[in-house]
């Protein structure tokens, strides 16, 4: 049996950041993957090929939007989603080589097949036939085995009118009509993105509020937004049935629980996600995941078995590929006393590719408000930018949350053009424990969006001046 002092099961960014943060402190690594390619979700079914579909959707919006004189934008009736990725081929097989060039750069083994855990310290490695190919032997075990979409049993996916989140950028056609059910990040970023490619789209969340765990101000211009691309935006509902109808071209009638009822040419089902924990032997470590098969870990990633950590999607929120290789990284540099830098996941910044994006990073309001912290709010509209006018996006805006007193940046909230970008600008800041005093001093570029930084500084500065002078904007 081959001895390792790391094992990662699954090859997405979860399990590449953490293998190579530990094969560059010199460790023996080796990664089982199931899927003949690596880079799991993030390279094959999720944010890239999502992203490059985004970014035509983008181009179709930039001509849409601005309507120049003298320039029409038609979409073709014979395009297909496919047309619309021409990128993506490349994208991903750039990715691909980058990611075998690092694990061979740092000699990481590759396992093709199934993981099984046999006791704690050993995992074979089976074939498609369940049998054991070989077995290794680890002092840490890494489980970064991902998320598979939600597939219920009375919803009929069939890859031609019913669709999930790894099937739907195979659309064989473009359709005209769309319902989109589940509205969180994955289906808002689909419905934004099939909306501007000019399909009607109906978006059903689940819940009563839009992402609730987004600051309020920046969800109600999200949905305003929405409702400008034509997104028919439905909430606290769910399906009560949906059904096939016969015809030439596929079409499906979905009856929602409230009564509404809505025939289309297709429909995309992304109500949650399941980790993938099935078959992996938990049971014999005595590790019990939850109802959505998510594990749970404690602040270094440890499971209940502390020589074995879990990272990605298959620990739940946020599941982003972004924090999904930082808990690698922050895995493997517990696991070996490796310095760096500590994060939390509350202090990564997160994006929503959205149309417009939304992006944050820090405290919220609402977290403010709980931990009894007073704050100062400092806002920069798009609207007041002359590159938000010049670019044409006039609707969005950056919000600062400063600690009142100290006035240092604690948070930062963005809806519009190049917010997933520039909320980085924040990040150096809060890193920086800057305050509204220096963010509004900083010298930006003229005209840029990051200017709205200055902006929603000198907005606070001047608010509190106003409480200073009597009025009262400070908030507890
Ligand atoms: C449509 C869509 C768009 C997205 N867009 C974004 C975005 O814009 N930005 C962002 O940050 N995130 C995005 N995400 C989320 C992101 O893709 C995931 O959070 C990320 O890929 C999770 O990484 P992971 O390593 O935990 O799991 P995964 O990427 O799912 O990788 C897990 C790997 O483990 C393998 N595996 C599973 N079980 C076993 C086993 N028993 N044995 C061996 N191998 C196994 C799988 O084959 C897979 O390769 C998107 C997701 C989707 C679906």
């Amino acid at each position: 049996m081959r001895r390792y002092d790391v094992i990662v099961i699954g090859c997405g960014p979860g399990g590449e950041r953490a293998a190579i943060q530990a094969a560059r402190a010199g460790k023996q690594v080796a990664v089982i993957e199931r899927q003949h390619v690596l880079g799991g979700t993030r390279v094959n079914w999720g944010t890239i090929p999502s992203k490059t579909l985004r970014e035509s959707a983008l181009f179709v919006h930039s001509l849409t939007r601005n309507k120049l004189e003298g320039i029409r934008c038609e979409i073709r009736d014979e395009i297909t989603v496919h047309d619309f990725m021409y990128r993506e081929r490349q994208v991903v097989q750039r990715e691909l080589e980058l990611i075998n060039e690092s694990l061979e750069r740092y000699r990481i083994e590759v396992f093709v097949g199934q993981a099984r855990f046999i006791d704690s310290h050993t995992v074979a490695v089976c074939g498609p036939d369940g049998g054991v190919l070989t077995s290794l032997a680890g002092d840490f075990v890494v489980i970064a085995t991902g998320s598979s979409p939600n597939r219920p049993s009375d919803v009929p996916f069939d890859g031609e009118s019913v669709f999930d989140s790894n099937t739907i950028l195979g659309l064989p056609h473009m359709p005209k009509t769309m319902i989109v059910l589940g509205a969180g990040v994955i289906g808002i970023e689909f419905a934004c993105m099939f909306s501007v490619l000019g399909i009607e789209v109906t978006l059903v969340d689940t819940r009563d509020k839009l992402l609730p765990y987004v600051d309020r101000e920046i969800v109600a211009i999200l949905e305003r937004e929405m409702g400008r691309l034509g997104i028919n935006l439905l909430h606290n509902d769910r399906h009560a049935s949906i059904e096939r109808l016969p015809g030439d071209r596929p079409r499906v009638r979905c009856t929602l629980r409230h009564g509404g009822a809505f025939e289309s040419d297709s429909l995309l089902y992304c109500v949650g996600r399941d980790g993938n924990t099935k078959g992996i032997g938990l049971e014999l470590l005595g590790l019990e995941p939850n109802d959505y098969g998510l594990l749970t870990v404690n602040e270094n990633f440890q499971t209940a078995v502390p020589h074995i950590y879990a990272v990605g999607d298959v620990i739940g929120y946020p599941a982003l590929a972004s924090t999904s290789m930082e808990q690698g990284r922050q895995a493997m540099r517990h696991a070996f006393n490796i310095p760096g830098l500590p994060s939390k996941t509350e202090t990564l910044p997160f994006a929503i590719y959205s149309i417009p994006e939304v992006s944050y990073i820090g405290e919220t309001e609402e977290g403010l408000q709980g931990k009894g912290v007073e704050y100062v709010v400092g806002r920069g509209d798009y609207d007041m930018n002359p590159r938000g006018q010049i670019i044409g996006d006039t609707g969005g805006m950056l919000k600062l949350l400063f600690e009142a007193g100290s006035m240092r940046l604690v948070g930062a909230h963005q809806v519009g053009h190049g917010a997933s970008e520039l909320i980085h600008i924040a990040q150096a800041f809060l890193r920086a424990g800057a305050s509204a005093f220096q963010i509004a001093e900083t010298l930006y570029n003229y005209p840029t969006l990051a200017d709205l930084y200055r902006h929603a500084s000198l907005k606070a500065l001047l608010a509190v001046q106003r409480q200073e002078a009597g009025g009262s904007e400070r908030r507890r």
